[in-house]
């Protein structure tokens, strides 16, 4: 850090690279840029580092890739040492390893917690950002990455009469730190994707009765959950090298996992329906790699489908339970595929109902019930597991002006533009880790965000070795990335479904498929390549002379 005199007389802050964030990404992009000698500082809204795990203290949430993959690899020291006591640990599990982190490579000192950055300012003159914090100081930096998260900012529904509620009202991404008991209680849970599914079953244990209020049904695999024995981790570890090799290079969603060579029709009835029911019997994500063209062919993933549908038929007893429960309005895995532990059964409880407010929606919260039609189901507590604004969220609520004045609300205004989901031409040296137009939310986020935080401390590095002020995406480079990633996401089945990667769960969010889908290796590959071109599409502006790499 360096002080320098600012308008007003006093010192400001001077660092090579402001980090917003202290989640994973936040935490190695520290990490890796301390490891180069930069000078960093890391703000950070909550008063703990961890990110979704600090924020996301639900009943029953977990990661939904094997804890063994869903982890760090950039320290063969830490992933020899850290015991995962579960196949997917909960949350305060994986909270605790970030914090294991944290001390381990003592980045506390250069993070700054319970600071919001509300503004980033790029000056053009001295090709500085200046970036303003929630304790009203201001800072200079000559970069800043946003680590700030795809599923970092908490959606609220808009339903009328929520806030005159007279019962308790959590939300699912921002859940209180003191334990909450539901024992006795009526609870509502509003939301039905991957964090309703993940607490419906728990709260269901302790409620006197719970009712799911569902707008969609989604599609959701066993995750068979067990507890690691010392030699199953034994064994996971002697293959590490393979493992995250594989994860990072070949595979196209960041797990090790076989790679199909055959597509669902290539097989006989018989014979593909021992192979899902194989994968249903294991359990978790890998359920969609049985065959390669299930996010492709809408015929094939019709039986994929069809499977998890007479799954869930089998499990519910009720059969307008089980109907209602059966996703049809999108192909499986379009959404993100949700991994359960005993989500289906939960229904055959007696103290748990379902509701359909796809058909009948919720008319209003009233002081203590959802009403809905003429009905109201009274209740103590309500949960809203109604998800997030997606991807971009946490990044517009930070006041981001780039050259000439240009906000990044306003660029991305008709939806989010980037060159390799990295950088937005007009704001330079500004950052994304996993942002859109990356791989990102497709994928385990623990390989994407090393793989960006790592081509990110490549890249500045570069530009310090060669002395260069600024760096910026241009807008041809751009442009051509943009249409590539939705050239992609057309030649799948993705966009069919009103997803959260779409924008869809937002009013008003515009509809663009925002996650690079064509894979974690390639992408990386591609990466590499623009590297290895000296930064091809960027141009590098030095003390001398701008210097402009066209891209191919
Ligand atoms: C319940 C749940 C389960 C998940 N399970 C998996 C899984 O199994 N596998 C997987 O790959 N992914 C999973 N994810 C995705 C998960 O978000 C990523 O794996 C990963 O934790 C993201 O790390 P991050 O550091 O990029 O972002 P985050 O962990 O979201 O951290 C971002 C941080 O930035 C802070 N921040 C944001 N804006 C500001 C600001 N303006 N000023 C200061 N601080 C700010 C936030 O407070 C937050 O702490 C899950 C997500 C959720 C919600």
């Amino acid at each position: 850090m360096s002080a320098s005199p600012n308008h007003s007389g006093k010192a400001t802050e001077s660092y090579d690279v402001v980090v917003v964030g202290a989640g994973f990404a936040g935490m190695y992009m520290l990490h890796k840029l301390r490891g180069q000698g930069f000078s960093v500082r890391v703000y950070e809204q909550g008063d703990g580092v961890g990110g979704t795990w600090y924020w996301n203290r639900y009943p029953g949430a977990r990661c939904d890739v094997e804890s063994m993959q869903y982890s760090y690899s950039f320290s063969d020291e830490l992933q020899q040492e850290w015991d995962w006591s579960e196949r997917y640990a909960p949350q305060p599990e994986i909270l605790k390893y970030a914090n294991h982190v944290a001390d381990r490579f003592n980045l506390r000192p250069d993070i700054q917690f319970s600071t919001r950055v509300e503004r980033a300012a790029f000056n053009e003159t001295t090709n500085l950002w200046s970036v303003t914090l929630s304790d009203g100081k201001t800072v200079t930096a000559k970069f800043v990455v946003l680590a700030t998260g795809c599923l970092s900012n908490a959606r609220m529904p808009e339903i009328r009469g929520l806030a005159g509620f007279k019962g308790k009202v959590y939300h699912t991404g921002h859940w209180p730190h003191e334990t909450v008991d539901f024992t006795g209680q009526r609870v509502g849970v509003i939301g039905t994707g991957s964090s309703g599914i993940q607490s419906v079953p728990v709260i269901a244990e302790q409620a006197s009765h719970l009712t799911v209020f569902q707008r969609t049904a989604n599609f959701s695999i066993p995750a068979h959950n067990a507890v690691l024995t010392e030699e199953e981790r034994q064994a996971f570890r002697a293959k590490y090298p393979e493992v995250r090799h594989f994860a990072r290079v070949e595979s196209r969603n960041g797990i090790y996992a076989e790679v199909p060579d055959r597509g669902a029709l290539d097989d006989g009835d018989n014979e593909r329906r021992s192979k899902y029911e194989a994968r249903w019997n294991h359990g978790g994500l890998t359920f969609m790699s049985v065959y390669n063209n299930l996010a492709l062919d809408k015929i094939a993933n019709d039986t994929a489908a069809d499977f998890v549908r007479e799954k869930i038929a089998e499990i519910v007893a009720d059969p307008e339970t089980a109907r209602l429960l059966q996703p049809n309005n999108h192909p499986i895995g379009t959404k993100r595929i949700c991994i359960d532990t005993e989500y289906f059964s939960t229904f055959n409880r007696p103290n748990v109902t379902l509701v359909d407010i796809k058909s009948n929606p919720i008319e209003e919260i009233t002081t203590n019930a959802v009403r809905i039609g003429v009905k109201d189901y009274e209740v103590d507590a309500l949960v809203l597991a109604t998800g997030f604004d997606a991807m971009t969220g946490s990044v517009a609520k930070i006041d981001i002006s780039g050259r000439h004045g240009q906000t990044l609300n306003q660029k991305w205004a008709e939806g989010p533009r980037t060159y390799l989901g990295l950088m937005s031409e007009g704001f330079p040296n500004l950052f994304v880790i996993t942002g859109p137009g990356s791989p990102s939310v497709l994928s385990n986020m623990m390989v994407s965000i090393e793989q960006h935080v790592d081509w990110i401390t490549d890249c500045v590095t570069h530009m310090r070795e060669r002395h260069l002020a600024a760096m910026e995406a241009t807008k041809d480079a751009e442009d051509k990335w943009v249409a590539h990633v939705n050239e992609v996401a057309d030649s799948t089945l993705y966009p069919q479904a009103n997803s959260w990667y779409m924008g869809a769960n937002v009013p008003g969010k515009p509809r663009i498929f925002m996650p690079y889908i064509g894979g974690v290796g390639p992408y990386r590959q591609i990466c590499d390549d623009v590297a290895a071109k000296g930064y091809e599409g960027f141009v590098m502006t030095g003390a001398e002379q701008p210097r402009k790499v066209a891209a191919s």
